[in-house]
């Protein structure tokens, strides 16, 4: 069994930005510049806000963190977005979801300018990314195909199951993974809440990429020897046993789908060091094609 490891790959993936980072800029040019805007005080947000800022100081990055109260509105919200936009020092940024439920989501991401949508979310760039024309792509899912092309993971006419739709994970990895490209070229099924007989379908793939939300959702029995598994899922169990009194556990029954698969990502340490990386990315990415 190969573990995927992220934080090992990201470690590799970022060293190589920091040297390309070094090799363009200087007195003359400014490093690429990425901002976090970050409403309310969800403690996973703040830590997610937290660790992209952090990624960008390892790779030599400009980063800016805009921090709002819980009570800011849609249009002070939007006034922040229209000031990200206009900003020539800026090269991409990102609106931390979620946001509080009395801000509009949609319009929110209708608002970002689709240059510098480092997150992908904005239906410029979905569209494009379906079309398959160049775009920044969702960094999860981006994170999952650079993981699978440096582990050389083969997809090729592979039956691929994700589990779980959504417009950040689900729905633009299964796209991507059927894509006619490397990775990619797989046979997708998308399984959600409503699919019947899971256990036949996850069964019958080569590779399942799982997005639920749903603690150890994914058991032993429901996969064929030598899956390839990628674990998305982030979820909260209570553990007295942690100092927090919690540990993070994926969607997959790690220790004992462990003994089952050919390839499998831990949580933590899999996915999600991967989808900062992938943020990385697309930030070095608005900064080329600014320059
Ligand atoms: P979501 O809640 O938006 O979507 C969950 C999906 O799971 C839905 O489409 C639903 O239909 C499907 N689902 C629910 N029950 C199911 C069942 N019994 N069988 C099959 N499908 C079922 O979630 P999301 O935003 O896509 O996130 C999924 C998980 O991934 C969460 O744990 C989240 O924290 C994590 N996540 C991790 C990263 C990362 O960087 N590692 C990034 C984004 C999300």
């Amino acid at each position: 069994m190969i573990l995927l490891d992220g934080n090992k790959l990201s470690a590799v993936i970022r060293k190589e930005i920091g040297h390309r980072v070094i090799d363009f800029c200087g007195k003359e040019i400014r490093p690429p510049h990425l901002a976090a805007v970050l409403i309310g005080d969800n403690p996973a947000s703040q830590a997610y806000v937290r660790n992209k800022i952090k990624a960008c100081e390892e790779v030599g990055f400009a980063s800016t963190l805009i921090k709002k109260p819980e009570t800011t509105t849609q249009e002070e919200l939007l006034d922040i977005v229209r000031g990200l936009n206009e900003d020539p020092k800026l090269d991409g940024y990102i609106v931390q979801l979620p946001l509080p439920r009395h801000i509009k989501e949609e319009e929110i991401t209708l608002a970002i300018d689709p240059a510098k949508d480092v997150d992908g979310f904005h239906p410029n760039n979905f569209g494009r990314m379906a079309l398959g024309m160049p775009s920044f792509l969702p960094a999860t899912p981006m994170g999952i195909m650079i993981m699978l092309d440096r582990y050389q993971i083969p997809t090729d006419g592979k039956h691929c199951v994700v589990l779980g739709r959504s417009n950040i994970v689900g729905t633009p990895i299964a796209l991507l993974m059927s894509k006619k490209s490397k990775p990619g070229n797989a046979t997708v099924t998308i399984a959600h809440s409503r699919t019947q007989n899971l256990s036949e379908i996850t069964r019958s793939a080569q590779i399942i990429i799982a997005a639920l939300g749903i603690p150890h959702f994914l058991k032993e029995d429901m996969v064929s020897p030598g899956t390839c598994i990628i674990d998305v899922g982030i979820n909260k169990i209570e553990d007295t046993s942690h100092a927090k009194g919690y540990r993070l556990v994926g969607d997959v029954d790690f220790e004992k789908v462990k003994y089952k698969c050919s390839a499998i990502t831990p949580v933590p340490g899999g996915v999600g060091p991967m989808t900062i990386t992938a943020l990385l990315e697309n930030t070095w990415r608005a900064f080329r094609e600014k320059k």
